[in-house]
């Protein structure tokens, strides 16, 4: 059994409390992780103050700060595979997809630790002839970041790599379920330099360490990867340190296929879209909206690569499609297909649960052409895709705005002033034409309305680590005038 410690303030420890963590593939227990509790929060944000306003990270200047980004990036890298086979023990994410995300994330590193030394302030052209006034852009303060258990690694690099650029310091606490990866990131943390308490690496349980780090009154900023309910928690708690969030949440994303698209192209992106990471990413393409007259052709390409998918042990690099994180997940997406095909959802392939370990479900299609399916307002976070049809284009439109979610979206024509019109008319932060589930550190990313709200990648995401702080320097030697009048 493997044992796993958390790192605060340069230390790595076992926690006052343990807890075990589950192998998805087997159903078994397979490490012990280390549980903090409110005490090893406030620890670990302590740590982060101090490491802020008081130890060497406070001095060191943005270049030097690039330069530790960079061999975090150059650790990332080189333990890359390490890294992913953790990443699809304790989660079950395939590592087909783990060893590359996981090489990938080094780049997102190497994004931040070349924006470090280009965050500049500014001068004003002040009104005013005998005043100097600048902007300073500081640190935003301590960060607390919380992220899911899919893409652990990526989805803690979004934020680490701009609010370190930015000069934070923060205490990152990761998923409960499978957080590993996280655990294991942060001796790649320790040896790359970074002084004590810049970045503090917990686990433990959202409600209770979760909401402790949310609230703390030291924290500035909470960056939060989530579900929206989760997320209003971490909003109310917000309102007692009055700390700003950055939210990015889930997602119902339309993937609207036109008669005119490369049919075999679009069902190649929309098996990414949806069965890639067993369904398990944010962006999820998991409203199939086509054209009816291509409706059957296209449904009976994708059945075909639905089930030639090979399932099997995350660890085998031929596995396509392994088991989702949590008995827990599981079982809500086998309930919410139950309740689909009962409310009238026709299942095109898969629906059923396997018998034997390990928590598996297989890659299902709905088609849900005039059925009010709860399967295509809610969630599943799994492999399960449905589907409606449209005649015009007025429709696909109005279909694919239906929802509350707003984070992704697919276009697939070959018509290019169609293509325009939809990727304005597409309520959602990202908008993929011919392509799908496509990520740079360079592309800002985010949601609208319930999928949350800021932005990661890109310049913007580091200046949001940022705050403005207003200098002014009066340049006459002349005594102050009229003490009464504001100036
Ligand atoms: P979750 O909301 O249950 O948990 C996310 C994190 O929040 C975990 O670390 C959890 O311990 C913590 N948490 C729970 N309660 C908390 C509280 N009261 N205060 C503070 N933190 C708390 O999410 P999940 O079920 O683990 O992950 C799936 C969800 O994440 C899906 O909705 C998915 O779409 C979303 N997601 C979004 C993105 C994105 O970038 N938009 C990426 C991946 C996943």
């Amino acid at each position: 059994m493997q044992r796993f410690q958390y790192y605060i303030d340069g230390e790595f420890l076992d926690g006052e409390a343990r807890y075990p963590s589950v192998d998805p593939a087997t159903g078994l227990i397979w490490a012990e992780m280390p549980e903090a509790r409110e005490s090893d929060v406030d620890r670990a944000v302590n740590a982060a103050e101090t490491a802020l306003y008081d130890g060497p990270w406070a001095k060191t200047t943005a270049t030097q700060r690039g330069k530790l980004l960079y061999k975090l990036a150059d650790l990332v890298a080189a333990n890359a595979q390490k890294l992913a086979e953790l990443e699809t023990r304790d989660t079950g994410k395939i590592i087909r997809e783990t060893s590359a995300q996981i090489a990938y994330v080094a780049d997102y590193y190497r994004y931040y630790a070349g924006l470090a030394d280009k965050i500049e302030g500014s001068y004003l052209p002040i009104d005013k002839p005998d005043m100097d006034v600048w902007l300073r852009r500081e640190p935003i303060g301590v960060v607390a970041m919380m992220v899911p258990w899919n893409s652990q690694l990526f989805l803690s690099a979004v934020k680490i790599g701009p609010a370190l650029a930015a000069g934070c310091t923060m205490v990152v606490k990761a998923s409960e379920d499978g957080p590993a990866p996280l655990l294991e990131f942060a001796r790649l943390v320790h040896e790359a330099g970074f002084p004590a308490g810049v970045v503090n690496i917990i686990t433990g349980f959202g409600p209770s360490c979760g909401a402790a780090l949310g609230r703390h009154p030291k924290v500035a900023h909470v960056a939060f990867t989530g579900g929206p309910e989760t997320a209003r928690h971490v909003v109310r708690n917000s309102a007692e340190n009055l700390a700003s969030t950055s939210l990015e949440l889930g997602g119902k994303s339309p993937f609207i296929v036109f008669a005119d698209a490369d049919l075999e192209s679009a069902a190649n992106a929309q098996v990414a879209g949806i069965f890639a990471a067993t369904g398990q990413s944010c962006v999820a393409g998991s409203r199939l909206i086509v054209e009816r007259s291509v409706k059957d052709a296209f449904l009976s390409i994708l059945k075909r690569k639905a089930e030639a998918i090979r399932i099997g042990s995350p660890l085998e690099m031929a596995t396509e499609v392994g088991p989702l994180a949590t008995k827990r997940q599981r079982d809500h997406v086998a309930a919410l297909v139950e309740k689909s095909v009962q409310s009238g959802a026709r299942l095109v392939t898969g629906g059923q649960r396997p018998d034997g370990e390990g928590y598996y479900f297989p890659p299902t299609i709905l088609d849900c052409d005039a059925v009010a399916s709860p399967s295509l307002a809610e969630e599943f976070f799994g492999p399960v895709l449905s589907v409606v049809s449209f005649d015009t284009e007025a429709e696909a439109l109005k279909l694919a705005n239906d929802t509350r979610y707003g984070l992704a979206s697919g276009v697939f024509t070959q018509n290019l002033t169609r293509a325009h019109r939809l990727m304005k008319g597409i309520r959602a932060g990202v908008v993929w034409v011919n392509t799908y589930r496509a990520v740079s550190p360079i592309a800002p990313f985010g949601g609208f309305g319930l999928s949350g709200q800021g932005r990661e990648g890109g310049l913007a995401a580091a200046l949001d680590y940022t705050r403005t702080k207003t200098i002014w320097l009066r340049t006459s030697d002349d005594p102050i005038p009229d003490p009464f009048v504001m100036r």
